[in-house]
């Protein structure tokens, strides 16, 4: 069976480039009918909190990239890794090395002196006598000679000579175990068989092959993913915008939206943009990932947003658009909104616009912007045509889209000028100057006592600046 896993460290926030590989991870698994794992990898005690542990099980549950079976948390295994670790020590496939952290420094220092590459001398490797008040670190006994050779399912084929690899430290003076090793012991108990992470890591592989073979377990496969860059070349980073995916949800993206980015950013079908899940599970090849890095485009995802919000139920948007209307500080009754959101969707790319766009659906305007201001309330005749607007309102009977337009036509036709010069004062009024629905929709979608409030407040605006 295909086993895939994502192992996020919970240092910090759900980053977007993880977020890619989980997707490739699990798009993988469920193609061959196999199994995704999560494994929290919180062994570094330091650095590993509880709260980045909860925004990375939310952030997967929003994109709905759910794991099958337990979630492995290795701060919980660290009994487990050590017992390993004892079994290495006895079988002579890993040592005690007693060198301090000035030792290794000098050493380092020394061979860069001598224009080597710093990297352990194998002082301890067979052997040596404990330092009265060092506790000791857990060395990985690497082979002198020979190679480490994968295929790498993005990279190609891939050979590092083990002359090049030092023993690396496998449990830490204070008994953690380190990365390197407990991320082999994991991936073989969870039976993975296919290791899909950043390219970042690539160095580390090599290690980790040597240490399940010293360990007789079965070397699984590797795709390494390369890294997301920001424009300017650098790897993504919070400068370029935002990378916790948590911060897409606050600002209105689809879940689908950012996984159909993400899965383009380093891969591609032909040229297509948009893909149902269906199809991405139909066409996606983790063999067909690029090798080159990808460059984040926060312009493409706002666009691929928009594509989605046109597609998806306008019943959904109703649904989550009153978080982003109280994240404003307003809100808009669900009755309002359903008539709204079709207007909207060509005008805003995420639902946090969209919710910036309609505040004059909630609130009065407390000002006209001055560019808005100039261009529709500069006739001469304004006030006297929108207090006409308001007392022909004001005496219609029903209130109603058709009967709005007919006071609009009304007040045209009193003052002999064009529409605009009607419509473009009333809609500052009402709105504020914010993209707003055709004019007489604008009137119905408030009420009628706002709509006459604001003609009013308009009014007095115009009398006290004119
Ligand atoms: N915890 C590691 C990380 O977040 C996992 C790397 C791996 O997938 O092996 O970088």
């Amino acid at each position: 069976m295909v086993i895939t896993r994502f192992a996020p460290s919970p240092t910090g926030d759900l980053h977007i480039g993880g977020v890619r590989t989980a997707l490739y991870s699990w798009l993988h698994a469920r193609q061959h009918n196999g199994a995704f794992r999560l494994r929290i990898e919180d062994t570094d005690r330091q650095r590993s909190n509880e709260a980045s542990t909860q925004v990375i099980l939310e952030g997967m549950r929003w994109l709905g990239l759910t794991h099958q079976g337990e979630i492995l948390y290795q701060g919980a295994r660290v009994d487990r890794y050590n017992r390993v670790i004892d079994e290495m020590l006895e079988k002579g496939l890993a040592y005690h090395c007693w060198c301090t952290a000035q030792e290794l420094d000098a050493m380092r220092a020394a061979q860069m002196v001598r224009g080597e590459k710093p990297r352990y001398n194998g002082k301890y490797r067979n052997g040596g006598d404990p330092v009265p008040g060092v506790t000791p670190v857990v060395r990985f006994k690497n082979p002198l000679t020979g190679e480490v050779a994968w295929n790498d399912r993005v990279r190609g084929h891939m050979v590092i000579k083990n002359s090049e690899l030092d023993d690396i430290v496998i449990r830490r003076s204070d008994g953690t175990p380190t990365y390197n090793f407990s991320v082999v012991v994991d991936d073989a108990a969870q039976g993975v068989t296919l290791v899909v992470r950043g390219e970042d890591h690539i160095s580390n592989t090599p290690r980790q092959i040597n240490i399940y073979r010293a360990l007789d377990y079965a070397v699984p496969e590797f795709a390494h993913v390369p890294m997301i860059l920001g424009d300017d070349g650098k790897r993504l980073s919070k400068r370029h915008g935002a990378t916790n995916i948590l911060d897409y949800r606050k600002a209105g993206y689809l879940p689908e939206a950012v996984l159909n980015y993400l899965v383009r950013l380093g891969w591609a079908h032909g040229d297509q943009e948009l893909f149902s899940m269906e199809e991405l599970l139909r066409f996606f090849r983790i063999d067909d990932v690029h090798g080159a890095p990808s460059i984040f485009n926060a312009e493409k995802l706002r666009w691929l947003n928009q594509q989605y919000l046109h597609r998806v139920p306008v019943e959904r948007i109703v649904a989550l658009l009153p978080e982003h209307l109280a994240a404003a500080g307003f809100a808009i009754a669900s009755e309002v909104l359903e008539k709204a959101v079709p207007y909207y969707l060509d005008r805003a790319k995420t639902l946090a616009e969209m919710a910036g766009h309609m505040r004059w659906l909630a609130n009065d305007p407390d000002a006209y912007p001055a560019k808005s201001a100039k261009r529709a309330f500069k006739g001469k005749n304004t006030r006297a045509i929108l207090d006409d607007l308001g007392r022909r309102v004001e005496a219609l009977g029903d209130y109603t889209r058709e009967s709005v337009q007919g006071a609009l036509e009304e007040t045209v036709a009193h003052f002999a000028l064009t529409f605009a010069a009607v419509g473009q004062p009333a809609r500052l009024a009402l709105t504020g100057g914010l993209p707003s629905p055709e004019l007489a929709a604008c009137f119905v979608l408030i009420d009628r006592q706002a709509a006459l409030r604001r003609l009013r407040r308009a009014v007095k605006f115009l009398s006290e600046n004119q």
